[in-house]
């Protein structure tokens, strides 16, 4: 536990990583509405991992160029985090199983490891994630973390 830290709930959304070429490429636009305050706890290098797992499977599932919108708000004692993409949606049938380590739709370029990565580290920062989506409309991560009591 070493790496655990106190971290302000919005810093944990402001992407330091930069996915740019990538999206200029792909005519992908990013919203950003940061909301969250208070402090949430977990190891910063993992919540970055969280970020980088949606975001390059919203990138992925985007064909045609689309939206990705970040979104963060306090909820009772949870700060909320919405990752929506206007990709292609996931099909209800796998809906359950996208979560399970190996679990993929794209054959070889795909290792189905990111989201049970996403599940295990929110897991341990003991949150929840949950998925709504439509095909052809698009998906929605919805995360909820539990905020610390206290100010830093
Ligand atoms: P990988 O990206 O290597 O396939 P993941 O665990 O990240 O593995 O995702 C598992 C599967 O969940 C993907 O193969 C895809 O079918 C589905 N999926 C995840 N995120 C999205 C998304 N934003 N839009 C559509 N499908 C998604
Ligand atoms: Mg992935």
């Amino acid at each position: 536990d070493k790496d655990r830290a106190i971290i302000q709930a919005v810093e944990i959304t402001k992407p330091k990583w930069t996915f740019e070429s990538q999206l200029a490429k792909k005519y992908i636009d990013i919203n950003m509405s940061l909301e969250s305050n208070g402090l949430v706890e977990g190891v910063p290098t993992e919540i970055r991992e969280i970020f980088i797992n949606l975001i390059s499977n919203a990138v992925d599932a985007m064909v045609d160029g689309g939206i990705i919108s970040i979104k963060s708000f306090n909820v009772d004692n949870h700060v909320t985090i919405i990752v929506k993409d206007s990709g292609i949606g996931i099909e209800k049938e796998i809906k359950d199983r996208i979560f399970e380590p190996f679990f993929t739709t794209k054959n070889e370029k795909g290792n189905g490891l990111g989201l049970s990565i996403v599940c295990n580290i929110i897991k341990q920062m003991k949150g929840t994630i949950e998925v709504e989506s439509e095909v052809g409309k698009g998906s929605k991560f919805i995360i909820k973390l539990p905020l610390k009591a206290g100010n830093l």
